[in-house]
């Protein structure tokens, strides 16, 4: 197997003045690099035809099995610019690893997790005009994905798989400040169960979550905080990031892993707990018990973690019959130096003592 992604240079990259103007109010998702990395997996040859080469249409045949039943996975992971112009990325071998479960579940072909890297970095190096000077936060968002390219109409795993990388500048998502969101909590739709998908990254959980989304917009909230399925009604997750309750005694509390997405922001909260004082705990948390605990002052912050906010205060939350400020209402103490704390690593500002840097 060869593991060099061989880099074609594109011969129509974006006029630099036109990149510049992008760069500079770049959004979230909407503008593509010059280009994409790439990869195939076949059950007779395995992983070959590694290369990096021109952003350009994906030709699909319309019966390719992801069409029709959704066998697909993918990551997100961003490179960070620093001030001396050094481009970093942020724990990539958590992704390259979740990538590989994900796999698994999916039933697609586990791509070794230094070739998922080795995609990723040979990305940026051939797109690092594309990487943003930080300024609060701006980004290179690199999207991983993986899906079932084969054109069969029988329900098992495809023979014929591609990988691909693209790449999307990402604005601070603090550029209007830590505002904050509100949450709906949601009793008409479940994100996962007991042996479905929840843990995998995969793109039918978020077909799934958009009506749900819809709803939280309709109550004027803006995420949905998912539920376990059974009848205590453990807290899940939000939408696209992991949950985090902050005690009065000092405690930092995340629903356990199982139907949950192991999240890298999740991960690196509860690693770095301690410096803030704080007792990391993994368990389940009843929505009882947030109501209560919010309602009596037990629990004073309430956050959110994942890569694109990194750390969003959640301010307060609604169901059916009730609503519920967190705290002040505000964001607190725990959750502003958190989110402060990582950044300052993903820019370089905090040292990068754990090596999460790459
Ligand atoms: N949960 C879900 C459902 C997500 O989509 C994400 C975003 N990847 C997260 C949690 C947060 O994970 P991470 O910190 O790795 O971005």
């Amino acid at each position: 197997m060869n593991d060099g992604f061989q880099l074609l240079r594109t011969t129509h990259p974006l006029p630099a003045a036109e990149r510049e103007e992008i760069l500079a109010a770049p959004g979230f998702g909407r503008f593509f690099t010059d280009h994409m990395a790439s990869a195939t997996w076949t059950r007779e040859t395995g992983w070959h035809d590694f290369r990096v080469s021109a952003l350009e249409p994906i030709p699909m045949h319309p019966g390719a099995a992801v069409l029709h039943y959704a066998q697909e996975i993918f990551e997100g992971l961003k490179a960070f610019r620093h001030d001396d112009g050094g481009v970093w990325l942020f724990r990539p071998d958590l992704n390259a690893r979740r990538f590989v479960n994900s796999a698994r579940r999916l039933a697609l072909p586990v791509l070794p997790e230094e070739l998922f890297i080795a995609s990723v970095e040979a990305l940026v190096r051939a797109d690092e005009v594309w990487v943003p000077s930080y300024e609060g936060g701006r980004s290179l968002y690199l999207r991983p994905f993986m899906f079932g390219s084969e054109a069969f109409l029988g329900v098992r795993p495809a023979a014929h798989v591609t990988y691909g990388v693209i790449a999307s500048p990402a604005a601070s998502y603090f550029s209007s400040g830590l505002s904050g969101v509100k949450l709906w909590v949601s009793e008409n739709y479940a994100r996962a169960g007991k042996g479905g998908t929840g843990a995998a990254k995969c793109g039918g959980n978020y077909a799934s979550s958009l009506a749900a989304q819809v709803e939280a917009q309709e109550q004027g909230c803006d995420q949905v905080l998912y539920l376990s399925d059974d009848e205590e009604r453990y807290l899940e997750e939000s939408g696209t990031m992991n949950l985090f309750l902050v005690t009065a005694d000092g405690e930092l509390i995340t629903p356990g892993l199982g139907t949950i997405l192991d999240g890298v922001t999740r991960d690196s909260v509860l690693e770095l707990a301690a410096e803030h004082g704080l007792k990391p705990t993994q368990r389940q948390v009843s929505l009882a018990e947030l109501r209560e605990g919010c309602a009596s002052g037990a629990i004073t912050e309430l956050f959110a973690s994942g890569t694109a906010a990194v750390i969003n205060p959640i301010l307060g939350f609604k169901g059916r019959e009730y609503e519920q400020t967190v705290g002040d209402g505000v964001p607190g103490e725990v959750t502003t130096s958190m989110k402060n704390h990582i950044l300052n690593i993903q820019c370089g500002l905090a040292p990068d003592t754990r090596n999460w840097l790459r």
